[in-house]
């Protein structure tokens, strides 16, 4: 017996930010993952399928970096803490490192070439993109203005 969208699933908690109706009323379909899967049998069970694996999971964890002062020292520094270690939080935290120690955009424009060549089996480095121009938007753009609220939201 085939199972059917159920429209009360939008609000479930569990999947409003990210399910929506397929193509078809026996199919749904995820914004994070950009995928439509059927629903079959199965059901709820075949969307909360979807939500456990390991794609999904992955695609929906939140990058997440933390600055964190040191107290030992009277020059602030940072540790920044990773979870997920791909393309775009490579360049996140090679922005924040930029940012951190003051380098001008002129000295992280060749970063990209030299990571490849530092890690040739790395995927991560070779798609690796920053130079100049995105570093700079990135930080007035992107990290500039995540750390402003963060900072804004605090007081
Ligand atoms: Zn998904």
């Amino acid at each position: 017996m085939a199972t059917y969208f159920k429209e009360e699933w939008l609000n479930d908690s569990l999947f409003e930010k990210w399910l929506v109706i397929g193509s078809d009323k026996k199919s749904a379909k995820c914004k994070i993952c950009q995928v439509e899967f059927n629903l079959s049998n199965m059901g709820r069970r075949a969307v909360i399928s979807h939500m456990d694996g390991k794609k999904h999971v992955h695609k929906s964890k939140p990058v997440s970096c933390f600055f964190m002062p040191a107290q030992s020292t009277s020059k602030k520094q940072a540790i920044l803490i990773v979870d997920q270690c791909d393309k775009s939080c490579a360049e996140i935290c090679s922005v924040l490192h930029a940012v951190q120690n003051n380098f001008s955009l002129n000295s992280c424009n060749e970063n990209g070439l030299l990571y490849q060549k530092m890690f040739p089996d790395s995927k991560t480095a070779k798609s690796y993109e920053m130079g100049r121009t995105k570093l700079g938007y990135v930080i007035n753009f992107g990290i500039g203005p995540y750390f402003h609220r963060l900072l804004t939201k605090n007081i």
